[in-house]
């Protein structure tokens, strides 16, 4: 847009929004859209949840920072309970997802350097991989259109083609520290990796003295059913970093790790001035609280079917505008046949949000706590702009 003061880095839709409730955002002018954007996986309790809601209050109503310089009881609080209910010892919070993979990446590399082999520092990651936009790790995600015209690339990651075992096995080396990889790919395309591939890659992570990194930024904290996306594999990692979800759109993410991958991250080495502050932790457990409540998984995974049925059925009568569904859990794709930024148009003239991803495929990233309903009013809306645009290369 012209005259703005901000950088021209985001090509921006021309919507804003004053409100929001659940699934339901709502303009300046009183329009109502049907979110399946979310934030891009952000608002995974939609918008305004009353429980997010007073806890951030109260929060604000008592303290808002004070630094890492003290003692902050609900960040060791959050700390325990994702230590609980996963496989990690320990947690380092971050603002950012990108934050969270330089902390991931920091930890991996410092696990062997302090373990005598400093040579150890390349990473493996795989195409179609989205990681941040820090200089790592846009270096991490390796894509060209990201990396070019920010000087050299950082040092020390090789990336194989997504799903290539004999690729892997040639690039990896008596330099690499750790493989690096998304459970389930989301900027990509929205790529579940295989289970049995996770399970090979957690077994030459320890043949080989390797650690295994898992990105679940976007596929992590209920999105695929699980608590994480990994859970579904029995592939356990040895770090993890993790954002969007966990902060119901206040800005949180985190690094976590076992004692031993973090063993080398001792005091001074690293550090951060707002990670894990009071309003982000207050925020963080109350999102914890409505997840792990009994039965609120297995929701999101009941829901999921609804609607990848639901979106079976569309792909079946416009295969004109629809390839295929993929994905899982509350994480699905649309793989388009029409160039995917017309099906998110589409879908905007139908007011209902949803993200473009690579691959030519739409995003549909709903809030967890989506209803039945709402799950049926997004496939007509989505029914609808596939109809409209099926019509519209009928008449070209
Ligand atoms: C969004 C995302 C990131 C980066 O998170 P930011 O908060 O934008 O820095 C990293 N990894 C994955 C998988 C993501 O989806």
């Amino acid at each position: 847009m012209a005259g703005t003061a901000l950088y021209d880095t985001f090509a921006r839709a021309p919507l804003a929004f004053e409100r929001g409730e659940g699934v339901w955002l709502e303009t300046r002018e009183g329009e109502r859209f049907l979110d399946f954007a979310a934030g891009i996986a952000v608002n995974s309790l939609g918008h305004s949840h009353p429980h997010l809601v007073k806890a951030l209050q109260e929060q604000a109503a008592k303290l808002w920072h004070v630094s890492n310089l003290y003692e902050i009881p609900d960040q060791s609080r959050l700390g325990e309970r994702l230590a609980a209910n996963t496989f990690a010892d320990k947690v380092f919070f971050t603002n950012s997802g990108a934050e969270a993979l330089e902390c991931a990446i920091k930890t991996a590399r410092r696990y062997h350097y302090a373990k005598g082999a400093p040579e150890r520092f390349r990473i493996v990651t795989f195409e179609g991989a989205f990681h941040g936009r820090t200089l790592a790790t846009i270096a991490a995600g390796g894509q060209k259109k990201y990396l070019e015209g920010f000087g050299p690339k950082v040092e020390g990651f090789d990336q194989v083609p997504f799903g290539d075992w004999a690729a892997l096995e040639a690039v990896v080396g008596p330099e690499t520290a750790a493989i690096l990889i998304e459970p389930v790919q989301g900027e990509g395309g929205v790529r579940p990796v295989e289970a049995s591939f996770l399970q090979k890659l957690r077994k030459l992570c320890d043949d080989q003295g390797m650690l295994l990194i898992y990105d679940e930024v976007q596929c992590g904290i209920g999105r695929t059913g699980k608590l994480f996306a990994y859970e579904w594999s029995n592939a356990v990692p040895d770090i993890m970093a993790i954002a969007k979800g966990i902060g119901g759109g206040f800005p949180v993410g985190a690094c976590l790790a076992t004692a031993e991958a973090a063993s080398g991250m001792v005091a001074g080495v690293h550090g951060t001035t707002f990670g894990g502050n009071p309003l982000a932790m207050a925020v963080g457990n109350a999102v914890l609280d409505v997840v792990l409540e009994e039965g609120f998984l297995d929701e999101v995974s009941r829901k999921a079917l609804l609607m990848k049925q639901g979106l079976a059925e569309i792909a079946d009568a416009f295969p004109d505008v629809v390839a295929e569904i993929r994905g899982t859990g509350l994480m699905l794709g649309i793989k388009c046949v029409v160039p995917n930024g017309e099906l998110v148009g589409a879908m905007r003239d139908q007011k209902m949000l949803a993200v473009a991803a690579g691959d030519n495929v739409v995003r549909l990233l709903p809030p967890l706590n989506i209803t039945d309903d709402e799950i049926r009013e997004g496939l007509n809306r989505i029914r609808s702009s596939a109809e409209a645009l099926s019509h519209k290369l009928k008449a070209a």
